[in-house]
């Protein structure tokens, strides 16, 4: 049987799904590119925000339309947090949610014999432990995801991620020694640590996140260690201290903002200040050389004035970020700041958008402009035009450069000699 797998979302739905497509290939199941040629299809859903339900429904009707005969699985975290509005999509034959995906095998072979459509959606359970998987392998992937960490006890008020992923769970020490292993094993030479609330790493097990990328460093083989979004309270001096000491430890940090203005954090239930995540930039950038900061900036919260708008505006070009994501607030039915007064209106939304857009692609160029004359090791993933390859610096700079020899998967020294606006050209 073929099975093709759509992912939407998340670096740790891309490593769900490559971990449900092991655990179908180990059963005899043979990995296939498109819906047109498979027996199953698999989508890996998000539901962070309404357009990600929208994709959703698109990406389930194009599924349906282009192979009607196809057994299509809905799972992730739209049918997990919106039970009852997934059960309604009926171009799914399985709906399963994202706390129990061992039961993926069985629901495909009982549906395979029953052609009974199967609703098997389980509630995120407290005291749950850590779903086991285990990807050793990414297929089309020159750096390997993996994840570590699972649920998020924060609330932030515009979030529905707490209810579509649970409470936070931590992959064992021992299991994670064992992955790292085995990808290093295979040849990887980068890997990244993601989880949903990735900085709270280890709380419920007696570990930290400090922890996790030692045990990533370890193998000899790994070059570079990256870490996917990160919570900015959790990052005190000692951390950033112990996390220096790392030097497979890239200098790139995701460190997730939201707004730039205080009055705006605090509706939005966010740990830390302005100030508070200006120190912390500070101690990044004293501790890693040319580190790269990067972050989510999210406009149009419910009760957002023009003048706390022009304070994030502010905030993110006094920062000077590397790579911003802007993005609108979007509706959560279920979260605090849905029912919140003084919702904004979608003209002001994509105006803030293109404003703040506009600010943070030059902090963006700006940054490029900051490697110029530098010479770094860059990962290189792909050829993207005839004998150019495209692949990123440490801290995350995308580069190009041309070569007559293939340079894919391999890491070489490359010296930037021009910016553009969204990659760098490097010469060898
Ligand atoms: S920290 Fe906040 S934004 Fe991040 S997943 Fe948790 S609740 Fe959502």
């Amino acid at each position: 049987m073929k099975v093709s797998v759509i992912t939407l979302g998340c670096k740790v739905n891309q490593y769900e799904s490559q971990a449900m497509l092991s655990q179908l290939t180990s059963a005899g199941f043979c990995a296939c590119d498109t819906e047109e040629e498979s027996d199953v299809v698999l989508i890996n859903s998000c539901t962070v925000t309404a357009m990600s339900d929208h994709k959703v429904r698109q990406t389930l009707h194009r599924a349906r339309r282009k192979n009607p005969d196809a057994v299509i699985v809905l799972t992730g975290c739209m049918p997990q947090a919106f039970p009852e509005a997934a059960e309604e999509l009926h171009d799914a034959d399985i709906v399963l949610g994202n706390s129990n995906r061992s039961s993926l095998l069985p629901d495909i072979l009982k549906y395979l014999s029953s052609r009974q459509r199967i609703v098997d959606i389980v509630p995120h359970e407290k005291a749950a432990g850590f779903e086991a998987m285990n990807v050793s392998r990414f297929y089309e992937r020159t750096r390997a995801f993996i994840k570590i960490e699972d649920g998020c006890n924060r609330f932030c008020s515009y979030c529905i991620i707490p209810y579509a992923r649970g409470r936070v769970r931590s992959k064992p020490m021992d299991e994670l020694k064992k992955e790292i292993g085995e990808i290093a094993a295979n040849g990887y030479r980068e890997v990244v640590l993601t989880g949903i609330n990735l900085s709270a790493y280890g709380q419920e097990i007696g570990m930290h996140l400090c922890d996790a990328v030692e045990a990533a460093c370890a193998p000899k083989s790994i070059a570079r260690v990256r870490l996917g979004s990160l919570e900015p309270e959790q990052l005190s001096e000692d951390v950033i201290a112990r996390l220096s000491r790392q030097k497979k430890l890239c200098a790139q940090f995701h460190l997730s903002l939201q707004s730039g203005c205080d009055e705006t954090l605090r509706r939005m239930n966010r740990h830390y200040n302005t100030d508070e995540y200006r120190t912390i930039v500070k101690n990044l950038r004293a501790a890693f050389q040319n580190a790269a900061i990067t972050t989510d900036i999210m406009v149009g919260f419910p009760g957002e004035t023009e003048e706390e708008f022009q304070k994030s505006l502010d905030f993110a070009k006094e920062i000077g970020f590397a790579k911003v994501h802007v993005f609108a607030y979007s509706r959560r039915p279920g979260t605090k700041a849905n029912d919140a007064p003084g919702q904004i209106t979608q003209a002001v939304k994509e105006q803030r958008s293109r404003r703040m857009i506009e600010v943070t692609q030059k902090t963006k160029e700006d940054f490029f402009t900051r490697q110029i004359g530098l010479t770094e090791p860059v990962l290189f993933e792909r050829e993207c035009e005839k004998g150019v390859y495209e692949g990123y610096t440490e801290n995350y700079t995308p580069v190009k450069t041309h070569s007559g020899e293939s340079l894919s998967g391999r890491i070489v020294p490359v010296k930037i000699t021009q910016a553009l606006n969204d990659f760098c050209i490097g010469e060898r």
